[in-house]
């Protein structure tokens, strides 16, 4: 048997709306179909605002320039993330700070986050890793306290929420991908949320290369021309039209993931493993199952094992603040949690169409793994940590 990491999922009417975007004869983007997905969008989650974009990456690129990042801002940032969190920063001429981990959830630990507030700092990202939310309440009390910004890099978590509201709407500006890896997808894409009115005007301005044209569009303007910085951050109609063949199916395909991520769960917990913790305040929209292991070693033993039996498991980040760009720059700091995560996490294949032989196949073989060499010895004080989230 081999089973793939991921698997594109082609929910149903997706070729059938490239093929109308084809009839109605435009394919640039902000049209019909981009304006069906945001609406779509707007009213499912309640999101005041939605532009959709490339990538999350052009997201947070536009989140970089609405906020008017300039050489001289510090940016608070995860270390265990994509390098699509900072480099937007990065790109502005901002010193980017990174913050460690939880103890015990990959998410941001937001007393590492106030330790690095200074009078330079002018936001925080945050991520919200494998669709889990990060303890919002405390993060918004910090922006409050010290007047900084949110950005919630929501790339996986779509459909997730903390405390009832919609993971992205929370913070001044959040952030979508879906990217082929997400759990909704159209190749390369992406969403800019506006949760505060301020941005909303310069948002649409920045996404148009600068230009009043969606002003022109909706008749407000009689001609359209360049008044602000700006770039083209929007994805043409075709892969706007794919989009919303899968949003229509959102419910489906959430609902199969988590059949999937709870099946793993109730099959693998009674190994003893670390299992993915879910805290109390956060739902689980299944975007990542993951074990995490004793050490590294035992992380690549296990890795091995599944590639030998045509399982295709994977880590997942090398902490930016260990990457060869920072630590050329600014040299080396120390993250222990990050680089904990980074050497023991291990990512189990999840996609709409594995199926139940590969799910068996996949949970016998970890079992066989684990009776083999001894399972993972339990961390009390992770436990300890672990048993108010549930
Ligand atoms: C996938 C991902 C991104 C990048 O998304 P793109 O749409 O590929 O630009 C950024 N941040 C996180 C946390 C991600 O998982």
């Amino acid at each position: 048997m081999r089973i793939e990491f991921n698997k594109p999922y082609l929910s149903g009417n997706e070729l059938d709306y490239i093929q109308n975007a084809i009839v109605r004869q435009k394919l640039s983007g902000n049209g019909y179909y981009t304006n069906l997905c945001q609406r779509l969008l707007e009213d499912r989650y309640r999101f005041r605002k939605t532009l959709l974009t490339t990538s999350a990456t052009a997201a947070i690129e536009m989140a970089a320039l609405l906020l008017d990042i300039v050489p001289g801002d510090e940016v608070i940032v995860p270390s265990y993330t994509f390098v699509s969190s900072a480099n937007p920063f990065v790109l502005r001429g901002a010193t980017v700070k990174f913050a460690d981990s939880l103890p015990y959830h990959p998410n941001v630990d937001p007393i590492a986050i106030e330790d690095l507030i200074t009078p330079r700092t002018k936001a925080i990202v945050v991520v919200h890793y494998a669709g889990i939310a990060c303890d919002m309440d405390a993060i918004m009390e910090l922006a409050r306290k010290h007047g900084l910004y949110i950005v919630e890099d929501a790339a996986q978590a779509i459909n997730g929420f903390y405390k009832g509201r919609p993971l992205g709407s929370i913070g001044h500006i959040g952030c979508f991908s879906f990217h082929e890896t997400k759990n909704i997808i159209c190749g390369e894409g992406g969403l800019l949320v506006i949760n505060d009115d301020q941005f909303a005007a310069r948002a649409e301005i920045i996404w148009e290369k600068g230009t009043n044209r969606t002003s022109f569009a909706r008749g407000e303007v009689t001609k359209y021309e360049w008044v602000d910085m700006g770039s083209s951050f929007l994805p043409s109609e075709i892969s706007a039209a794919f989009l919303y063949g899968q949003l229509e199916n959102l419910e489906r395909i959430q609902q199969k993931r988590s059949a999937l991520w709870n099946y793993y769960y109730q099959h693998l917990k009674p190994l003893g493993m670390h299992v993915p913790a879910v805290p109390i305040y956060s739902t689980n929209n299944a975007h990542t199952f993951y074990l995490l292991c004793k050490d590294e070693q035992q992380r690549k033993d296990l890795a091995s094992y599944f590639a030998w039996k045509g399982i295709n498991a994977i880590s997942h980040y090398i902490p930016l603040h260990s990457s060869p760009f920072f630590t050329s720059r600014y040299g080396k700091n120390h993250l222990p949690n990050a680089i904990k995560f980074a050497e023991t996490l291990l990512r189990l294949p999840l996609f709409y169409e594995l199926n139940q032989a590969q799910q068996d196949y996949i949970v016998q073989h970890t079992h066989n793994f684990f009776d083999r060499n001894g399972s993972a010895t339990l961390d009390m004080n992770f436990l300890a940590k672990q048993s108010n989230i549930v």
